[in-house]
């Protein structure tokens, strides 16, 4: 997991890997490193235990770190503290062969005991050093030949990788290698660039090629040519990024987060745009297309995604239910493979990952893919692993997302599903009439969260108010039930001192009531639906044991400040498009209340923007 640069050409490499490290932060990490080779062929590297800013001070007083290739990364720590001594890239004895890796090798015990016992020296508690050892074995074994003792090497590892290698006795090329983690080749005039994804080289070139797993990548100033892992040539097509550079940019605001949120009316807009044909009530889903027929076919639909993915996935659960009539499961990426799903030839998997490389998720798409499900995805990355090994899915097409805590993207996932369960549901028994409805009203929610967004100085100042506050529940019901959970984890991940736990508003009386007191706030999502009335009773219930009580209502509610302490009002929309907007204000508070609390909050500690490890 995490992050991996890569340069090759005419410039200097240390200032370009500098700059990909920096675009590659918001995937999260603990420490940093480079190395490069300089024109002595000897390999110089620097390392830190911490952000991209001391590796650029360090840089700086080591001003000799010159040269035009080199590589760099930045540690998720799996194996091994977060330390100076564990940052990579990691080395052989010699110093020879030097190794950044993203993702985790399994069998690195059993290699590392063999190796130390053949007198290999360890530098690192990583399982990354085992590949730079393991390499140097074979390179001295076959007469020095890197690109067969890394195809050597890989033979004996286990585990999921992306690799970045370079080695000071084959000074004119880097060798990159994917299996498990995502990683790219950027081809700009006469240098190229390697990254785990195309935000890091986006500055610099908008070409690029994906890796796929098992494929090995040879690229030298000149040219570079990918096998596979049994060596047979393979012929890649460059792709251009949708991306551009302005989305990396903070624009104005302190936080990516904050900017993030404030393109959400954007990002809705962005997921309908030339979807809807809304006098024939219909969604127009391209990705969806070849696989129309089979998907009439359908009579069950699972839902694979973690975290805040997951969520959305909930949310979609009641859209697709009620509009398309397909009984639909959600479950958890982590957890799918290690039951015994039961699937049959007419079960949907639908994966959601913003980032398309979530481990978990992958796997359980695989799973399903061998048990004869139909696969599906919903992601923002063209290109990733997860759009590729789907028979058909929906881009969310939201530009990247830098933050670590998803805002813009979840908000898209719900939008796509709310699309998906038109698509569904007009193959079924939805009528003219009410597909025209929701395409309608889909329309004007760009707006309506803009209104929204006005609000942000009055969630500013409650977030002030309630910063003190140790605990907090989140309630909802039906299609806000997934937004409880979202506005829970994101309050969790963000103002990372905060504990906070969502319940479906009928299990409160079933136990959590237990908790409330004084103390412990709860945020209820309570627009004027189907199941207002059940939730007015929770809320009740819970002022009655002296809780303290924010409201995300209807406007036009003024009921609802007799019991509330604290109201925020979203507009009128369809019950199931509710969530779109009842989630803005609680993505707004979790932001504030972060800042509140002195939090990074676009990195938030011990998080990770893709998960791609398991
Ligand atoms: N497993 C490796 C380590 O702990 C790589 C972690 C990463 O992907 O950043 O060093």
């Amino acid at each position: 997991m995490c992050g991996i640069a890569g340069y090759i050409g005419k410039n200097e490499a240390a200032p370009v890997l500098l700059e990909s490290l920096k675009k590659l932060e918001y995937r999260g990490y603990d420490s940093a490193g480079l190395a490069v080779i300089d024109k002595n062929n000897k390999i110089n590297s620097i390392k830190v235990n911490g952000r991209i800013n001391l590796l650029e001070k360090e840089l700086r007083k080591n001003d000799p770190l010159k040269g035009s290739i080199g590589i760099s990364h930045t540690r998720w720590a799996t194996h091994g503290e977060p330390s100076k001594k564990n940052a990579h890239p990691h080395s052989d004895c010699e110093e020879n062969i030097w190794v950044a890796h993203n993702g985790i090798i399994e069998n690195y015990k059993i290699l590392k005991e063999q190796l130390e016992k053949e007198g290999h020296q360890f530098k690192s508690d990583t399982d990354t050093e085992v590949i730079s050892h393991l390499i140097e074995k074979y390179f001295k074994k076959n007469g020095q030949n890197l690109e067969k003792a890394v195809r050597q090497a890989l033979e004996k590892i286990e585990g999921a990788y992306g690799l970045a290698i370079i080695a000071r006795d084959e000074p004119d090329k880097i060798i990159a290698v994917r299996k498990g983690s995502p990683l790219i080749i950027g081809l700009g005039q006469d240098e190229y660039f390697i990254a785990s994804d195309p935000s890091a080289i986006i500055g610099y070139t908008k070409q690029v090629i994906y890796l796929d797993d098992e494929e090995m990548a040879i690229i030298k100033k000149d040219g570079f040519k990918v096998v596979g892992f049994d060596n047979i040539e393979k012929e890649k097509i460059s792709q251009e990024t949708e991306w551009d550079v302005k989305q990396i940019q903070k624009s104005g605001f302190s936080h990516f987060m904050l900017k993030e949120i404030f393109e959400e009316p954007e990002a809705i807009k962005n997921s309908i745009r030339g979807r809807l044909i809304p006098e024939d009530g219909l969604a127009k889903l391209g990705g969806l297309e070849s696989v129309t027929e089979k998907l009439k076919e359908i009579n069950r639909l699972i839902i694979v995604a973690c975290g805040t993915a997951r969520y959305a996935g909930l949310v979609g659960e009641y859209m697709i239910e009620e509009y398309a009539g397909i009984p639909v499961e959600v479950d958890m990426g982590s957890e799918f493979r290690y039951r015994k799903p039961i699937i049959d030839k007419k079960t949907a998997v639908l994966a959601i990952s913003q980032s398309g490389e979530t481990a978990d998720t992958l796997a359980a798409l695989r799973e399903a893919k061998r048990k004869g499900a139909l696969t599906l995805g919903i992601t923002n990355v063209v290109g990733s692993t997860q759009s590729r090994e789907t028979e058909a899915g929906v881009y969310n097409h939201v530009g990247p997302e830098i933050a670590v805590g998803s805002t813009k993207a979840f908000i898209s996932q719900l939008t796509v599903l709310a699309l998906l369960a038109i698509y569904l549901g007009r193959q079924r028994e939805m009528s003219l009439i009410t597909g025209r409805r929701i395409g309608q009203e889909l329309q004007k929610l760009p707006d309506l969260a803009e209104k929204i967004l006005k609000q942000d100085q009055q969630i500013k100042n409650l977030a002030k108010k309630y910063s003190k506050f140790k605990n907090f529940f989140f309630l909802g019901r039906k299609y806000n039930l997934g937004i409880a959970e979202e506005g829970a984890i994101k309050l969790k991940e963000i103002a990372y001192y905060i504990h906070a736990e969502s319940y479906p508003g009928g299990e409160m009386k079933h136990g959590p009531i237990a908790l409330i007191d004084e103390n412990l706030p709860s945020l209820f999502i309570v627009p004027s639906d189907s199941v207002y009335e059940k939730m007015i009773n929770a809320i009740e219930e819970t002022k009655a044991r002296k809780g303290k009580i924010i409201a995300i209502a209807t406007e036009g509610n003024e009921e609802i400040k007799k019991i509330a302490d604290d109201v925020i009002y979203i507009p009128k929309t369809l019950e199931m498009l509710t969530p779109i907007l009842s989630v803005i204000p609680l993505h707004l508070f979790s932001a504030y209340m972060g800042l509140e609390l002195g939090c990074d909050i676009d990195k938030p500690r011990n998080l990770a923007k893709s998960v791609t490890v398991e």
